[in-house]
C-alpha cells in the first residue's frame, strides 16, 4: 500500500481531493461532516488570509473580489463536487447492499448505527445476522 507523502497529507488535510486517494481504505473518504469541517476550514483560512493582505498591502477592493472567487473556487465548489461524490457512493451502498435496506444504516456517514462501523463494502459487517428491515 503507498503511503501518503508530505503532499499528500496537506490535501487530506484541507480535503481538497475529488476522489480518494488509492493509499485510503477502510472509512469512507468523505463524509458529510468532514466535507462541510473541511469548507467551513478553507473558507476560514482563505477569509484570514485575505483580511491580513487587505490590512498589510492593499486596501482595494478588488483583494475582496479575488477573495470571493477564491471561497468559491478552492472554499465552496470542492465541497460541492465533494458532495456529490458522497451522494453516488451513498447510492451504491443504498441500493447495491443488504445494509441498504436495514433501518440501522446512517446514511450521513454511512455507519452502522449498532456496530459503530462504516459500510464500504457489498458485505455487511454483521453477515446479515443483525438486519432489520426499513420501516
Ligand atoms: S445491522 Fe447489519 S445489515 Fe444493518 S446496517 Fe448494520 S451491518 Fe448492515
Amino acid at each position: 500500500m503507498n503511503q501518503p507523502s508530505k503532499f499528500d497529507q496537506i490535501l487530506d488535510l484541507f480535503l481538497l481531493r475529488m476522489k480518494a486517494p488509492e493509499y485510503h481504505t477502510g472509512e469512507p473518504y468523505y463524509t458529510t461532516g468532514s466535507i462541510v469541517a473541511a469548507a467551513l476550514f478553507r473558507v476560514f483560512i482563505i477569509g484570514i488570509g485575505g483580511f491580513i493582505y487587505f490590512k498589510s498591502y492593499s486596501s482595494s477592493n478588488s483583494t475582496w473580489i479575488i477573495v470571493l472567487f477564491a471561497i468559491w473556487g478552492i472554499g465552496v465548489y470542492p465541497a460541492w463536487i465533494q458532495y456529490q461524490r458522497f451522494n453516488e457512493s451513498v447510492e451504491q451502498i443504498t441500493k447495491g447492499t443488504l445494509c441498504g435496506s436495514c433501518r440501522h444504516l446512517n446514511k450521513t456517514n454511512q455507519l452502522c448505527m449498532i456496530l459503530d462501523e462504516h459500510i464500504t463494502s457489498e458485505e455487511p459487517p454483521c453477515e446479515g445476522e443483525a438486519w432489520e428491515p426499513l420501516q
